[in-house]
């Protein structure tokens, strides 16, 4: 008696995202069932209901910013409570027995992690479908808590947008006195902004397009360098000590690096393919500077950054659609027409 879930699903790399009914399992002793209330909208939803990271298996329902109710538990679950608002990003299991995981970084898991959708659950074997959804069962190791400070469907983004950011920002020790600089202003780039000024770092916001500066200001950002200006490019020589790049497309890192300090770190969290124009090894070497990149973070780290956005007020900036307009949500997406992230409120799914 498996429940039976209305959803969106692609069903194939061209055609949009409709309406599609499908079986969430039985909860496990440890699963966690959750009634979905918002799920924001990431790039990487549009790249794989797409195929175009060549990697989609159909039916695929995307969604992996999910903000829900508990509305049962397994028998061995102590931690949640029906009732609970919780969140489930952008992974639902691990090995749980790796040095990874041991380290508390799952996303890292030596042995893959399952993705929230488009993957295999590791037990059964079953397809793992998002939170285009009403509901989701999550093993509770890969539940977090949501605090009632904060405003539900802000706070979905917080699940991937969010820790992509914050992740990297705390791995570098970002702090009062840092200097930051953050490239591109999606939405990573906002939650960047927010993250790094909250931490008490001084943030400088480079874009490739005038006229963001105050918005830019109101989200944090101290500083802003038109990365197109060759003058204003070089009064930035050597002036982080981190950068982060959170361009999703191929783009020059050289004239960027030239901004870094003596052995300040540059880190993508955007770009999945090669990096063209090829990096100068000199802008590297002279100047012990580091080229990086990481995902997502853990869970006890997402927890953490929860815990801190109730606690500093902090939440992403979004933009509420019915699930129904999704398919012009990404065409606005891909026009970088939104500020800063989507977020589906599920009660229009259950309402058609
Ligand atoms: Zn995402
Ligand atoms: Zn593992």
């Amino acid at each position: 008696m498996a429940l039976s879930i209305r959803g969106y699903a692609a069903q194939s790399a061209t055609s949009p995202v409709a309406p599609y009914q499908f079986e969430r399992r039985d909860p496990r002793p440890d699963d966690v069932v959750i009634d979905i209330l918002y799920c924001g909208v990431c790039h990487s939803d549009l790249h794989q209901a797409r195929n175009e990271w060549h990697s989609s298996v159909y039916p695929l329902v995307p969604g992996h910013e999910i903000i829900g109710r508990v509305s049962a538990v397994g028998d061995k679950v102590g931690k949640f409570k029906v009732g609970e608002m919780v969140g489930v990003g952008c992974m639902v299991d691990s090995c749980q027995h790796c040095a990874s995981c041991d380290a508390g970084l799952e996303p890292y898991c030596e042995n893959g992690a399952t993705w929230t959708y488009n993957d295999k659950d590791r037990h059964d074997g079953l397809p793992t479908f998002g939170g285009y959804s009403e509901r989701i069962v999550v093993s509770d190791k890969f539940v977090v808590r949501i605090s009632d400070k904060l405003d539900p469907k802000a706070a979905a983004p917080l699940l991937c947008a969010g820790i992509t950011t914050w992740s990297p920002l705390r791995h570098w020790k970002i702090g009062k006195g840092s200097k930051v600089a953050v490239i591109g202003l999606g939405g990573l780039g906002h939650m960047g902004l927010k993250f790094a000024k909250a931490m008490g770092a001084d943030v400088t916001l480079f874009t490739r397009t005038p006229g963001k500066e105050a918005e830019a200001r109101r989200l944090g950002a101290d500083h802003v360098v038109l990365s197109t200006d060759a003058q204003q490019m070089a009064a930035a020589a050597r002036q982080f000590d981190f950068i982060l790049d959170t361009v999703p497309s191929p783009h020059d890192l050289n004239p960027y690096l030239a901004t870094l300090k003596l052995n300040g770190v540059l880190c993508l969290v955007g770009l999945l393919e090669p990096i063209e124009p090829p990096v100068q090894a000199a802008m590297v070497i002279l100047g012990r500077r580091s080229i990086s990149g990481s995902a997502i973070g853990g869970i006890a780290e997402t927890q953490e950054m929860l815990d801190f956005c109730a606690e500093h007020g902090i939440a992403s900036d979004i933009e509420v659609i019915d699930i129904k307009d999704i398919n012009h949500a990404y065409e606005r997406m891909l026009k970088s027409d939104v500020k800063y992230r989507f977020v589906i409120d599920i009660a229009s799914l259950k309402a058609a």
